[in-house]
């Protein structure tokens, strides 16, 4: 009896989850949370949802109302007070939910436009996922845009599904299936939730619309299953204080103040709390606690509501009071000293016993990992971001891509930063640069930054910074490919043969027929005899084959090429004087040239152009002659 008794107050003392909405950009993040909200909001009369900072409560009394729809065919047992739903979506904000190393984001819903299937996001968030072990459930949303779509407004999804004419169904089954095996390729086995058999190993995917809210409520109730039946003990509720900086900002009337999400445990005005700041660990002391006044939306004078003191399980007893259910919550600590304090930390409190070097220590730790990974090599962009959580997803983003980072920090981009990025005009101009999330650029920094010829890339989308990095980088080399080409240093290896019979024209410029023995021949190649003593005869300017132009002859293809001099010496050259079809031409190879095609041609040379490369090298610089 006692046994059963302690266990029945255990499951009374569970926490709200934490829920995280991750996805590529426009696959309906914000959209579902919007919806999310409204259903709600609706559906509640009494005890509706309660805004908090940087989150929203759902109770477990309005979540029921609407789960209930569905719940007819899987039968809950409603063990958790609610649900505490993070209110920016994104890879930004689910990498800033942690406390000491570890994710406090207990489940999440991954995006995916059914449209579309999986992008480059979905991937990056499914292996993040993957990493921090965070349960998930996938919204295959959009799904009100196949064709002939009969929407059923907040309908469960099997409802819909079942009224939807066959061609509608079938073009929601095969899209389905298609983006059932993009997930397979991803290594993960998924299935609609409905019939998944397994949850914990097969990932359930729940069809929706935030247009229509047609699966929201199977959305909903699927989370609360799932964080029931795989985190019963992370759920339990603690008194150990576990709090994380989700956004430090400036708040009117209260300066520099830190909005957290308390996950566990108290906090008090007068508490001395410990937060990681970029320039070393904050030691303050709570000046006030503050929640979003309830009746924001009526312009109130104060927007916030003053606590003496918070525990996590007072959210839902916040105003408006509904009961006492015991919830995870979002706060505002306003305290002295927090400027550069750094989202994405844990925030500590120190007690007593505490030994504040250690809490000081602790509180740094994520921010020296990160530190950790920059190249060793020295050479690489410079990163900034708003946050431990952005940075961090920007830099796996940047390692992903192989783009070199050598240096990173937080916040808004100074003078100093442009300092730090123009260190690598000399070391690696290429990557003398600036990637900058989320954050603003003060006015000097930006002029310093257009003097001294460093590139500050931003967005407040990461995917964005990334193509506009990505791009500008293909352009540049383009350029440079271009430019190398065109002074003729970058030389493809080539050998030709004469063909005697089709000689075109003897002299300025020549005109040959040639066989294309070894490599390929481009337009730009600047051609020489080794047999005479490298007679340089002139660069390639035309090439025909069957009287059109071609820019490439590959091995084996009988051509006309022009060769036209690149100086007075080479104008002289008579075909038939000089040289004759007895010798062969080859492409004029240099050290630079092949370091040229090593760096910047890589992709477009095959291992047969590589290896005649060699060969060539042993003739041209070694002076190794092989005929
Ligand atoms: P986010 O970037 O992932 O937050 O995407 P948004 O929520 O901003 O949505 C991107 C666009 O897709 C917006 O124009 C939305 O109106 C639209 N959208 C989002 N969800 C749905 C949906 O379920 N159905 C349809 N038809 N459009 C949607």
């Amino acid at each position: 009896l006692f046994a059963s008794l302690s266990s029945l107050t255990n499951l009374a003392r569970l926490r709200s989850p934490i829920l995280c909405v991750l996805g590529h950009v426009d696959t309906g993040k914000t959209k579902l949370l919007d919806k999310v909200r409204k259903t709600n909001v609706q559906e509640g009369e009494a005890g509706g949802i309660t805004q908090q900072i940087g989150a929203t409560f759902f109770p477990m009394t309005n979540l029921r109302k609407l789960t209930d729809q569905v719940s007819h065919s899987v039968k809950v047992d409603y063990k958790i007070p609610g649900l505490l739903v993070i209110d920016t979506p994104g890879h930004e904000s689910f990498s800033n939910l942690r406390s000491r190393g570890t994710s406090i984001c207990d489940i999440c819903v991954l995006v995916v436009d059914i449209m579309h299937g999986l992008e480059p996001q979905t991937i990056e968030s499914l292996q993040l996922l993957k990493r921090r072990r965070c349960p998930f459930l996938v919204a295959l949303n959009k799904i009100d845009r196949c064709y002939d779509w009969q929407p059923n407004k907040d309908s469960p999804i099997q409802d819909t599904l079942a009224k939807q004419k066959s061609h509608t169904v079938r073009e929601f089954e095969s899209r389905w299936q298609g983006i059932k095996g993009e997930i397979a390729s991803q290594g993960l086995n998924a299935d609609l939730y409905y019939e998944n058999k397994n949850p914990r190993k097969v990932v359930s995917v729940v069809p929706t619309s935030a247009i229509t809210g047609e699966g929201v409520p199977d959305l909903l109730l699927l989370g609360i299953q799932l964080t029931q039946k795989m985190l019963v003990d992370r759920l339990m509720l603690s008194e150990a204080l576990e709090a994380t900086v989700l956004e430090v900002k400036v708040t009117e009337g209260f300066g520099t103040t830190l909005d957290i999400i308390l996950v566990h445990g108290e906090l008090h005005e007068g508490d001395t709390i410990v937060v990681c700041g970029m320039q070393g660990p904050i030691v303050t002391t709570i000046r006030t606690l503050l929640t979003p006044h309830p009746m924001k939306e009526l312009r109130v004078k104060n927007e916030y509501v003053h606590h003496k003191s918070i525990e996590a399980s007072m959210a839902v007893a916040l105003p408006p009071v509904t009961s006492s259910l015991q919830a995870a919550m979002g706060v505002k600590i306003a305290a002295s000293g927090l400027e550069g304090a750094v989202a994405g930390t844990s925030l500590l409190r120190l007690e007593k016993e505490d030994d504040i070097e250690e809490l000081k220590s602790s509180v740094m730790e994520d921010l020296e990992e990160l530190k950790k990974d920059v190249d060793k090599s020295g050479k690489g962009v410079h990163v900034q971001a708003s946050t431990l959580g952005a940075l961090e997803a920007l830099l796996d983003f940047l390692h992903n891509s192989s783009i070199p980072v050598a240096s990173i920090n937080i916040g808004p981009v100074h003078k100093k930063d442009v300092i730090r990025a123009s260190a690598m005009l000399e070391r690696a101009p290429d990557l003398a640069m600036i990637l900058a999330f989320d954050v603003k650029i003060v006015p000097e920094a930006e002029a310093l930054a257009k003097k001294a010829g460093i590139k500050i890339f931003t967005a407040n989308i990461i995917y964005h910074l990334f193509d506009q990095f990505k791009s500008f980088m293909e352009e540049k080399k383009a350029a440079k490919r271009e430019q190398l080409y065109s002074n003729g240093v970058a030389v493809f290896p080539v050998i030709l043969s004469i063909i005697p019979k089709n000689v075109f024209n003897k002299r300025n410029p020549i005109i040959l027929g040639c066989e294309v023995k070894e490599g390929s021949l481009k337009v730009g190649t600047p051609l020489c005899i080794p047999e005479l003593n490298f007679l340089e005869i002139g660069k390639v300017t035309s090439i025909q084959n069957n009287h059109k132009e071609v820019k490439v002859a590959k091995v084996g293809m009988s051509v006309a090429v022009k060769i036209e001099p690149s100086n007075d010496q080479q104008s002289h050259i008579l075909y038939g004087r000089q040289f004759d079809h007895k010798v062969k031409l080859y492409s004029k190879i240099t050290r630079d040239g092949i370091q040229a095609m090593k760096d910047h041609f890589a992709e477009e040379m095959t291992s047969e152009d590589w290896k005649l490369m060699s060969k060539l090298k042993q003739l041209f610089i070694r002076g190794v002659q092989h005929w």
